[in-house]
């Protein structure tokens, strides 16, 4: 415990946030199940515990909480924050892992592998023989070893009692709940794709459900969809409860929550770190995770109900009405005032072009005259026009337009796929009859501001890159097509996420400067030496660059991170490799 205690201790006096996160994702979280995987479920409850109180503090540091005591006094937020994170990324989380679901299989699993070799050595506790060409335990004397015996008998009563219907249903003796273990462990290779795919399965973008590496994988699976579904339902119970203002904010919460859950929004907390546009600095790292898991950002000021303060600068009037600034970032993601929308909507523009650009297509960034071959006056400019598109069909207009997840569009919490889809009709009716009468096939690009994308775009872009494999290979390959829009994805998901967190950088600068402002005209202290005058520099001086890069750290300050570097460069390599 105390040399996990102090690897968790250096990781939080890393200074890159994101590298931390993979580490504690990749290798931090991998060992503690080799570890379970040996132990009897009863010796490592006490470090279970334990293990969870560090997890939860490296948890809180990636939305940069670092007060140790902060933390322990809001136990409830970040008990609900540490489940949060556990679930998968398509499932709009950060895939950190339930340490409880991987404490149940852990033990079991390891004891069925091993079972074989068990039976071998000792004959009068487990025998097995060959039925239908398969080798099966036949009988397991569960009274020479009655305390292992309790100990995966209480682990399969607990994930029974959390999974009703599942694996072990009906099965209450050892014998066969290790044949069935054995059985998930062969079924990798005996199944099939399945045939009825959803869209976004057929669009490569999910994973085949079937790629497990064992039976815990399979047995965990199960038991966190068990845990996640009750979540949700939950949260969305919650809703209903509680005062007005309350219940704004689970309906915020829970709308973000469903508008994550698909394969696009998280995809960039899975790109790794080896392309420059994927790099974070821990405060865009940090905007980024407070709006995913619906956190207070603490770097975005708030209005002190007893300090005399104007309201309004923390205020925005830019939808036409006047509103409060949310402290999770949402509404300075793409708020009006200062560009900050048009920035979002730009950058994503320049990544698509990029995109396009790299499946071989002569692209056009905001042509002039696209339409004026019916009417000469028509000005519009349309963000990108492809001139070649791969099958030879009429030139495509691409209109981009990301809209935030909460917008009035949305009528059902459930339906958070109403935001792209109603976006995609407004272009329509913008553009569509122009395009239409001068020989232009046109396809709105939605997307949301958690990273959604809207059908038609989805469908562009798969079309593309199957037509292009068709042109260079002859043939297409699912698995390529996958990995090419897996590419594309990452890259989208990425430059929504970074300008989102720059803008709430640039605003919160912003605002901070106007309280400074504000500030210096009514301060009763004004007898002090104007070099240490608190007002004399401005934020803006004193902030760092938003991009930081690990090198600057080297091992200055922190003699042990020359370890976390090499660690870092290993995850570099292993990610491209095999993500
Ligand atoms: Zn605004």
């Amino acid at each position: 415990m105390k040399g996990i205690k102090a690897v968790a201790d250096l990781l939080l006096n890393y200074p890159n946030s994101r590298a931390r996160y993979l580490i504690h994702k990749y290798c931090y979280n991998e060992k503690i199940n080799f570890w379970l995987r040996a132990q009897f479920p009863d010796d490592s409850k006490q470090f279970l515990d334990e293990f969870k109180r560090i997890q939860i503090s490296l948890i809180a540091s990636y939305h940069d909480y670092y007060d140790q005591k902060k933390i322990g006094d809001q136990p409830k937020l970040f008990s609900d924050l540490y489940k949060r994170v556990s679930f998968s990324i398509e499932n709009g989380r950060m895939a950190l892992r339930s340490i409880d679901s991987v404490y149940l299989t852990a033990f079991i699993c390891s004891m069925a592998a091993s079972s074989n070799y068990l039976a071998m050595n000792f004959p009068q506790w487990i025998q097995t023989s060959i039925v239908d060409d398969v080798l099966k335990i036949t009988s397991f004397n569960e009274n020479i070893s009655p305390y292992i015996t309790n100990q995966i008998m209480m682990c399969v009563q607990k994930i029974k009692s959390k999974v009703p219907n599942g694996c072990f249903e009906g099965i209450n003796h050892l014998a066969p709940i290790f044949n069935k273990l054995v059985e998930l462990n062969n079924q990798r290779s005996t199944q099939l794709e399945p045939d009825d795919q959803s869209p976004d399965e057929s669009l490569g973008l999910y994973d085949t459900p079937f790629k497990h590496s064992s039976s815990q994988s399979v047995l965990y699976q199960q038991l966190i969809a068990a845990k996640f579904n009750k979540f949700k339902k939950h949260k969305e119970e919650e809703i209903a409860k509680g005062s007005n203002s309350e219940r704004l904010c689970k309906k915020l919460y829970y709308r973000n929550l469903m508008s994550s859950i698909n394969p696009t929004s998280g995809a960039w907390l899975s790109a790794g770190m080896s392309h420059p546009s994927f790099l974070l600095s821990p405060f865009e790292f940090t905007a980024a995770l407070c709006r995913r898991n619906t956190i207070y950002n603490t770097s975005i000021p708030t209005l002190n109900s007893h300090v005399t303060e104007n309201p309004q600068n923390y205020q925005c009037p830019c939808y036409g009405r006047i509103i409060m600034i949310d402290p999770y970032g949402y509404h300075l993601t793409n708020c009006k005032i200062a560009g900050g929308a048009i920035r979002l909507h730009d950058n994503v523009v320049h990544t698509l072009v990029m995109l396009f650009r790299s499946l071989g297509l002569s692209v056009a960034l905001e042509p002039l005259h696209v339409f004026s071959q019916i009417e000469a006056d028509d000005e519009r400019r349309p963000d990108i026009l492809i001139r070649n598109p791969h099958g030879g069909g009429p030139q495509t207009v691409v209109e981009v337009a990301v809209s935030s997840f909460n917008n009035r569009n949305r009528t059902n919490n459930n339906k958070p796929e109403q935001v792209p889809i109603e976006t995609e009709k407004q272009k329509t009716r913008k553009y569509g009859k122009a395009a239409e009468e001068n020989h232009l096939r046109l396809c709105p690009a939605a997307f949301s501001t958690t990273g959604e994308m809207g059908p038609s775009i989805k469908k562009l872009l798969l079309e593309q890159i199957r037509l292009k494999l068709q042109l260079v290979d002859g043939e297409v390959k699912r698995s390529k097509v996958q990995k090419i829009m897996k590419h594309c994805v990452r890259h989208i998901s990425a430059a929504i996420n970074r300008s989102a967190s720059r803008n709430i950088f640039l605003k919160v600068t912003k605002m901070v400067n106007l309280a400074r402002h504000n500030q210096q005209n009514f301060s009763s202290s004004t007898f002090c030496d104007s070099t240490s005058s608190s007002a004399s520099s401005s934020p803006d001086e004193l902030v760092q660059q938003p991009t930081t890069r690990t090198s600057n750290y080297k091992s200055r300050c922190y003699p042990k991170l020359s370890l976390f570097l090499v660690l870092e460069n290993v995850l570099h390599v292993y990610l491209d490799k095999y993500t």
